[in-house]
């Protein structure tokens, strides 16, 4: 049965500012793909929430650094809901904090292939189901950045900032490349939000509060504020929106 909603698929949407990008999509009638690694409860919450939303809802397991796992997400999207339309690539890490000169290069690696090489993936397998050349309808892309990729996160994790540094050139070459196929590709730059990153990667739960003199609006912004950005960047009213990168960090 052909979908008569857009398809979004969101990676990481378990939790945080995934999560929220999944409830409020529900919420503005986007069938939604929940990817998540290991919270299969959070997973089964988010979709709970958007099925009370009236749009259909599905969890999809997979670790977004396995080119398989992304292979399979896609598949099952295309079984369970149909080929997706809308893609929000957020699923990231940091790795603990700290310099670059005492990282574990096991941590840097892991980092760069969730955030580098499974996002490229993710957005492959996205594009050969949406680009009007192989068939399909077009759609948008938004690609979850970080405040990191200009303020460097030095003594935190550079090597995070470089990750998303890359993320950054993802959006400004596959909005040019895309724009043919009717594909808009944009990208948000989130600031300190208020989300479980920080103690459960970054093994740091008081950076937070730490950070906040250093933000001109003086706190934390939410998952939800950088998800109506996202809701804002993947709807027709940024028709004329790609390649733009977009700032949600309080003025930081
Ligand atoms: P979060 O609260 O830690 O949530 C991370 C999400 O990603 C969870 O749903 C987690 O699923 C999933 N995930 C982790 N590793 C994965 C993997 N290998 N494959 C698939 N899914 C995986 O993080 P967040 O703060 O919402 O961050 C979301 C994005 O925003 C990231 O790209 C991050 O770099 C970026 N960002 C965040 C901030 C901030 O201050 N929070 C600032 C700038 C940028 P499970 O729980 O199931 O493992």
């Amino acid at each position: 049965m052909p979908a008569s909603r857009p398809i979004l698929v969101v990676t990481g949407g378990s939790r945080g500012i995934g999560a929220a990008v999944c409830r409020r999509a529900a919420t503005e009638g986007y069938d939604v793909a929940v990817n998540y690694q290991s919270d299969a409860n959070a997973a089964a919450q988010v979709v709970q929430d958007c099925q009370g939303a009236g749009v259909r809802a599905i969890a999809v397991q997979g670790d977004m650094a396995s080119e398989a796992d992304v292979i399979q997400l896609f598949r099952a999207v295309d079984g369970d809901l149909g080929p997706v339309t809308h893609l929000v690539n957020n699923a990231g890490i940091t790795g603990p904090v700290g310099k670059l000169v005492d990282a574990d290069p096991a941590v840097i690696r892991t980092c760069i292939d969730l955030n580098v090489t499974g996002a490229i993936l993710v957005a492959q397998e996205a594009i050969k189901r949406m680009a009007k050349r192989h068939g399909g309808k077009g759609g948008a892309i938004v690609n979850v950045s970080s405040a990191a990729v200009t303020l460097g996160a030095p003594n935190l994790f550079v090597w995070y900032a470089a990750s998303k540094g890359a993320i950054d050139s993802l959006t400004a070459g596959l909005a040019i490349e895309l724009a043919p196929d009717g594909i808009r590709v944009n990208g948000v730059q989130p600031g300190m939000i208020d989300t479980e990153i920080h103690a459960k990667s970054s093994h740091d739960a008081g950076r937070l509060a730490r950070t906040l003199p250093a933000i001109p609006m003086q706190r934390a912004g939410t998952p939800d504020e950088v998800a109506r950005t996202i809701l804002f960047l993947l709807s027709d009213a940024s028709a004329y929106t790609t390649g733009a990168i977009v700032r949600v960090g309080g003025g930081r």
